[in-house]
């Protein structure tokens, strides 16, 4: 189900720019990240200095890039936006760095995707704000040192535990993303329909931030798609009855879960007796990439409290079990 699986096509992350919150104030929740970073930004900017090197973690489209956008505004300086997967070489990270203006904001997505030669190139120039640059070869090689702007480092990843100890041992400022209340949600569905002049309903504004699986991005898309279906079957406005239809529709059910996450829990029921089973063999039965169930479904799965992680593999949960009318006794099912 692309609405909550999906990664962003050109068309849409236009789209997502224009739903971004600009300054700490406009984004939503996050209560005790904003606070922390607030303090920080206004002693950087006191001090004349960068704000130390942020970590930002947790699943995607939970507003890490908003986020690190929002930083470096509030800080009043550019910022340069790349990926980890992007930086093939340790030179395309020198291009990068030495570009910078000082204090710059340099924003890392899927920073657990560097590979190991561009890493080294980042740690002098998180710690000295130097890079390290061998000339010649052989024997007669010698190392210089290249002086650096200050600049900030935001790191975004979906999973902390993949980085690397060195790498993470720089970043002064490391951020937990949760997962919003509804009644956060709320309002942001509010603010987007807001900006893209759709006539909302409290109720209707509820029902999307119920299914949304405490994600502003999957609110915004399935926003988006209850806009279509008032348009088309009803007068335009978005109400609860006219969102029940169209999540319905979208077969996004009341828990936020879509086809993907019903087949990995009734396949471990059904297959693996409840488990546990390895995430590879859920994939291949199910036939979807290992890392969108790792990254996407699970923690959302796991937060619900409906699957669980354990050495020997995953297990689907007694709740799970009664999702789907089952009772689960001495791991068999009844
Ligand atoms: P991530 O980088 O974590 O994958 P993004 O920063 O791209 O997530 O956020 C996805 C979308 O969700 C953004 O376009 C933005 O409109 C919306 N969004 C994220 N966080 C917030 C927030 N706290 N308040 C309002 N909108 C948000």
């Amino acid at each position: 189900n692309e609405i909550i699986t999906s990664s962003l096509n050109k068309g849409e992350e236009e789209a997502e720019k224009s739903l971004r919150p600009d300054s700490l104030i406009q984004y939503i929740g996050q209560e005790k990240i904003k606070e922390k970073l607030n303090i920080f930004i206004e002693a950087a900017k006191l001090r004349d200095e960068p704000l130390d090197h942020v970590l930002l973690y947790g699943p995607p489209g939970l507003g890490k890039t908003t986020l690190s956008t929002i930083i470096s505004h509030e800080m009043n300086v550019n910022i340069r936006i790349t990926s980890g997967p992007a930086i093939e070489r340790p030179g395309d990270l020198a291009a990068i760095l030495t570009n910078l203006n000082e204090n710059d904001v340099l924003f890392i997505d899927e920073i657990h995707r560097l590979n190991r030669s561009v890493e080294e190139v980042l740690y002098p120039a998180m710690e000295d704000y130097a890079l390290d640059i061998i000339i010649g070869k052989g024997p007669s090689a010698r190392s210089i040192r290249l002086d650096l702007p200050k600049f900030t480092l935001i790191g975004a990843t979906t999973r902390a535990g993949s980085l690397t100890s060195p790498l993470r041992d720089r970043f002064g400022v490391v951020c937990k993303l949760d997962y919003y209340s509804e009644e956060e949600l709320v309002e942001i569905v509010k603010r987007s329909a807001d900006i893209l002049s759709i006539e909302i309903k409290k109720e209707g504004a509820f029902e999307i931030s119920r299914r949304s699986r405490g994600t502003p991005r999957i609110a915004n898309r399935i926003l988006k798609r209850v806009r279509d279906y008032a348009l088309v079957k009803g007068d335009g406005i978005i109400d609860a009855d006219i969102s029940n239809k169209a999540l319905d529709m979208l077969e996004i059910d009341s828990q936020g879960f879509d086809n993907i996450d019903r087949k990995l829990l009734k396949t471990i029921i059904d297959f693996y007796n409840g488990g546990p089973v390895g995430l590879d063999t859920i994939a291949a039965s199910i036939g979807e990439e290992s890392i969108t169930i790792e990254d996407v479904c699970e923690p959302y799965l796991m937060q619900k409290g409906f699957l669980s992680r354990t050495p020997r593999g995953r297990i689907a949960t007694e709740k799970a079990y009664r999702y789907f009318n089952l009772v689960k006794r001495n791991n068999e099912q009844i």
